[in-house]
């Protein structure tokens, strides 16, 4: 018997990264996973595998997003995941950079849960996670002035929907990972003048001298779906490592 036995889940960014691991995680513990992502290419290396439908999205897109929700009629758990990092001080960040994180980490969130959440407010159940950071209202780390921003509007935006419906049935947590090793991790680094010192400062700054792996938060995020937390909404759960402690 899995622990997500009979639970529809509906996930962003699930081609890589913690979405990708959630959604194997999801499915190998029995839920329905449509998985969607704009990267059709690596999105299409989960289909075949059970439990888990690929759908090609743009969570900017009300128009995509409103036509996907009108072929999902019962929804059990909405994780939203997808997210841009970007990397600067504000004086590195203009205005064109600052629209677009806020469009991609927030605005997609509340597109994305105003079509899915009249669907879990009429079943009288319901549960929505959120992708936030501890790169947020919890810690200020370098060289992240609007992506910080941004993770601290999902904490507040997750804070806030769970106030007004839990009396609807309907629970809403977020997730803050520290660093975890994922594949447009590895590009910022990659990216970086020095990439090999530039791992070993990210190391250094671990107080367990490493990253976390993806499917380390899946197992939190499989918490989080399933009944095991029903007692649990409005928490901005903190996954790393010891960083902001
Ligand atoms: P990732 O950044 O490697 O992959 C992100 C995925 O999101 C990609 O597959 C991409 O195609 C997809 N995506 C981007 N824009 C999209 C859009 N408009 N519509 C649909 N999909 C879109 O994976 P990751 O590092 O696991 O990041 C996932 C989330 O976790 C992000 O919100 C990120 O900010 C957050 N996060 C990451 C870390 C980390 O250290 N990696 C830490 C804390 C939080």
């Amino acid at each position: 018997m899995g622990r997500l036995d009979g639970k529809v889940i509906v996930l962003s960014a699930g081609a890589q990264g913690m979405g990708r691991a959630a959604a194997e995680a999801f499915a190998k513990e029995g839920a329905t996973v449509y998985a969607t992502d704009i990267n059709k290419e690596k999105l299409m290396e989960l289909s075949g595998v059970a439990g888990i439908t690929p759908e090609v999205l743009d969570v900017t897109k009300k128009d995509d997003i409103v036509a996907f929700a009108a072929k999902i009629p019962k929804i059990d758990v909405l994780f939203n995941c997808a997210g841009f990092v970007h990397n600067g001080t504000i004086l590195e960040t203009d205005e064109a950079a600052w629209d677009f994180s806020f469009n991609v980490n927030v605005k997609s969130m509340y597109l994305m849960t105003k079509e899915f959440l009249p669907k879990m407010i009429a079943q009288g159940k319901g549960n929505i996670i959120n992708m936030a950071s501890v790169a947020s209202s919890i810690k200020g780390a370098p060289n992240r002035c609007v992506y910080g921003a941004t993770k601290a509007a999902v904490i507040g935006f997750t804070k806030a929907l769970s106030a007004d419906h839990i009396s609807q049935g309907v629970r809403c947590n977020c997730i803050c990972p520290g660093t975890v090793t994922t594949p447009s991790l590895l590009g910022r680094i990659n990216a970086l003048p020095d990439p090999e010192q530039s791992m070993k400062d990210f190391i250094a700054r671990q107080p367990m001298k490493r990253m976390a792996g993806p499917e380390e938060v899946a197992h939190l995020l499989v918490y989080l779906a399933s009944d095991e937390s029903q007692f649990t909404t409005g928490s901005s759960v903190v996954i790393d490592g010891g960083w902001s402690n």
